[in-house]
């Protein structure tokens, strides 16, 4: 039984953003920025922008661009020079390497449709050829995984009920988001990762990896989503209204009302995120899965 929560060690805070590029920043997106730059921040800590851009056939052209030039008009820069995913694939394929040589990972055949949500680790044993169409599972080994997030409280997942043999390489070539966002958290050097509620459940997947390349699982802080009106999570592919660039003050100052921060009244952006990380008080955010928000008239550009 692993039991990863705890704070991290002495190492001065640096947290990140990691918007995948499958369109323009929307509401949901600047919770997420806002609060993992005011949490970095408040704790003079570093906040670094990652693009998540290793899954071409979901991206929409224009995007990367887009989602950094919204930052910048929203005050958000990064301390680092952006990272780009797409950038680093023989990283990751070395990073698998060295879980192969551990015996982490087997091919795997199975087709998506013969199993139901969880992967039972059919093909564990399997000696499925090089050139056989398969995707790369990562071999858990933990029966049982707990953690205890900063916002959501303790939780624990089980092996063959809340997750299973999860893919690190997917069929069709590409690296899968698990391995690539824990090999860079980990190469970056993150401490505190502050994300929406919807990847909370990928703690036992990343705490695998983590463990894996013989390295802490930070301390995590899963924020509310936004929902719309529907109860659906916003997003990119919903086609949840882009983020106008007209009123970057009004915008941040209700990512703070949904974050229950107090407003701060300035015309310019740097200075409201500098008095919001002044008042920054995390455990005021109510800690639920998503808030449905009335936000669409904001965000009509
Ligand atoms: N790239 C992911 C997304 O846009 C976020 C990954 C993470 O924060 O771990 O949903």
């Amino acid at each position: 039984m692993l039991v990863t929560a705890g704070p991290s060690n002495l190492a001065p805070y640096i947290g990140r953003f990691a918007p995948s590029p499958t369109g323009p920043l929307h509401f949901g997106s600047l919770v997420t920025a806002v609060a993992s730059y005011l949490d970095a921040k408040s704790a003079n800590g570093q906040w670094f922008v990652r693009m998540e851009d290793l899954d071409p056939p979901r991206e929409v052209v224009g995007a990367k661009k887009l989602i950094v030039d919204q930052l910048k008009t929203h005050g958000l820069v990064s301390d680092q020079p952006i990272l780009y995913q797409s950038a680093r694939l023989s990283f990751y394929e070395d990073r698998l390497q060295s879980l192969e040589a551990a015996a982490k990972i087997y091919r795997c055949s199975c087709a998506r449709s013969t199993y139901d949500n969880i992967y039972p680790g059919r093909c564990r044993a399997a000696e499925i050829p090089q050139t056989a169409p398969h995707a790369i599972r990562f071999r858990t080994s933990q029966p049982v995984i707990k953690h205890l997030d900063l916002l959501q409280g303790f939780k624990a997942w089980r092996y063959g009920q809340d997750y299973g043999d999860f893919v690190v390489k997917r069929k069709d070539g590409l690296h899968a988001y698990q391995l690539a966002v824990v090999a860079d958290d980990i190469d970056q050097n993150i401490t505190r990762i502050v994300r929406g509620a919807d990847l909370f459940d990928s703690t036992p997947a990343q705490t695998e990896l983590y463990a894996a390349f013989a390295t802490r699982y930070p301390e995590t802080l899963h924020i509310p989503l936004v929902l719309g009106q529907d109860g659906e999570k916003l997003s990119k592919q919903s086609r949840a209204p882009t983020l106008s660039g007209q009123s970057p003050q009004t915008n941040l100052n209700e990512a703070l009302k949904f974050l229950n921060q107090s407003p701060v009244q300035s015309p310019d952006p740097a200075e409201i995120l500098r008095q919001a990380t002044l008042n920054w008080q995390p455990s005021r955010i109510s800690p639920s899965w998503g808030r449905i928000w009335p936000s669409k008239d904001l965000m009509l550009d």
